[in-house]
């Protein structure tokens, strides 16, 4: 069973990729986003006023609320084959993701990454806003995406070093097309 790691850039295709998985080579997808989602539509949930606005800004949500919601996800989904669509987002995810696989004598298999040129990424995303609007979530905005891409850039990225010094990283163009990039993904994994 495949443990997978995707990382990438807002709008790089994580989301697109993970569903291909789904759907094709019955992965189970863990994206933090949709976690984090579901609890802002929730009005018993504590935290998701909380959550709902720092998602509207772009900015990351506290460490110790994404790990339980992911935590006890990663049990459930032991003997699956899973893609962690979103997260880790920091150092610290990547350590405690390591840390929770470890203590239940899970592998990590690997971090893909899908490498993408910025300016076209903005391109993509506002031209995604400007054809369907009526599907743009609430942080698909130029303001949050800029933030969102400052975070991941000073956030994020540094996992693709802590990865690659683990020897399971590999890298894929993410701006090639949907179907190559699903091609790369399995020939990696299978
Ligand atoms: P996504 O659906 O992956 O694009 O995530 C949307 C938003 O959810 C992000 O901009 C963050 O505000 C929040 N989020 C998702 N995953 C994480 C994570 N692993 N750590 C912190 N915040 C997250």
């Amino acid at each position: 069973m495949n443990k997978i790691v995707l990382l990438g850039p807002p709008g790089c295709g994580k989301g697109t990729q993970s569903k291909l998985l789904v759907e094709e080579q019955k992965f189970y997808q863990l994206s933090t986003g949709d976690l984090l989602r579901e609890q802002t539509g929730n009005s018993n949930s504590e935290y998701g006023q909380k959550i709902k606005d720092i998602m509207k800004k772009g900015d990351l949500v506290p460490d110790e609320i994404v790990i339980n919601l992911i935590v006890e996800k990663i049990l459930i989904y032991k003997n699956e084959s899973v893609i962690f669509d979103g997260f880790p987002r920091n150092l610290n995810q990547a350590e405690v993701l390591d840390d929770s696989l470890e203590k239940n004598s899970i592998n990590l298999n690997f971090a893909i990454l899908l490498d993408v040129d910025f300016d076209i990424l903005k391109e993509r995303i506002l031209k995604r806003i400007k054809d369907s609007p009526e599907e743009a979530r609430s942080d698909d905005n130029l303001e949050t995406l800029n933030k969102r891409i400052d975070v991941y850039k000073s956030d994020t990225f540094p996992i693709v070093d802590y990865y690659e010094n683990k020897g399971i990283l590999k890298r894929l163009n993410g701006m090639d097309s949907i179907e190559n990039i699903n091609k790369e993904i399995l020939k990696i994994i299978n």
